[in-house]
């Protein structure tokens, strides 16, 4: 419920952090791996997205990944990311941390933004490591190096692959400094995220989540609102500004 207490504990904070899934994308079009559409020519995402499967057949992976692409190209951002944008000039500290990989954080205006999982629009070298922006759907599948003519991959921690941990770590201090975190559209089936969110909650912030469903960490929050983020996020704000 969006009560005072709420809108002033909001309008207090002083450093604010924001942890998104894929669950703010859906109303842009984007389907989360685990809801309705999650299968793609009858393979699930979890056998597509692992080094296996890329070592496997670099081309059908690739050739989903092209897919994915272009759906997020097709999509815009939501009022959901337009909130979490506004968010970031509102508050004197804020960091942005997403699992998403389909850019419309950026596109919605966030600049602080750690991309956990990396970003659909990357490819990275599988020799000489080089990483490089991909401008559209590439042309040529598999993508090759721009550099060194190597097999190129998608620059995503895939299923059973380690993080990054400069960004990991960077995102964690943040977090364990944070007084406000939202948990946004995450069911929390990737353990290592929502684990930099419960260790937030345990040093002190205050966790709201906005999810129609639970998640992992439902029973950790102090609100939960089950509601879409494009929804609830506006009406929240409206409040924030108004009052
Ligand atoms: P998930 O698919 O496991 O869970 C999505 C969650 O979003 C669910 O709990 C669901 O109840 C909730 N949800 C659905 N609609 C919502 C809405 N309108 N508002 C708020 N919440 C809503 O997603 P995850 O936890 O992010 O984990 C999946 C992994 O797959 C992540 O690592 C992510 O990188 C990747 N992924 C990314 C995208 C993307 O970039 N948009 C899409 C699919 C998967």
């Amino acid at each position: 419920m969006i009560n005072q207490q709420l809108i002033t504990k909001i309008k207090s904070a002083k450093r604010v952090a924001v942890l998104t899934g894929a669950g703010i994308s859906a109303e842009s079009g984007i389907p989360t791996f685990r809801g309705a559409g999650g299968y793609w020519r009858n393979y699930r995402a979890e056998d597509l997205a692992t080094p296996e499967a890329f070592a496997r057949d670099p081309k059908l992976v690739w050739e989903w990944y092209a897919m994915r692409m272009q759906v997020c190209l097709d999509a815009k951002p939501n009022p959901g990311h337009e909130i979490v944008a506004k968010m970031e000039s509102y508050f004197p500290e804020f960091l942005l941390v997403t699992q998403n990989v389909d850019n419309l954080h950026a596109r919605a205006g966030n600049t602080k933004l750690v991309e956990i999982h990396g970003n659909i629009f990357t490819a990275r070298c599988t020799s000489c490591q080089k990483k490089f922006k991909l401008e559209g759907v590439p042309k040529q599948i598999p993508v090759r190096c721009e550099s060194c003519d190597a097999l190129a991959r998608p620059h995503i921690v895939w299923f059973g692959e380690t993080y990054d941990m400069n960004l990991l770590q960077s995102a964690r201090s943040f977090l364990l400094k944070s007084d406000l975190i939202f948990i946004i559209g995450t069911s929390g089936q990737v353990g290592v995220p929502v684990q930099l969110a419960s260790e937030a909650i345990a040093h002190g912030a205050y966790a709201i989540e906005i999810n129609p469903e639970n998640s992992t960490i439902s029973n950790q929050v102090d609100m939960h609102f089950a509601n879409s983020s494009g929804e609830i996020l506006p009406k929240i704000w409206q409040e924030i500004i108004e009052k």
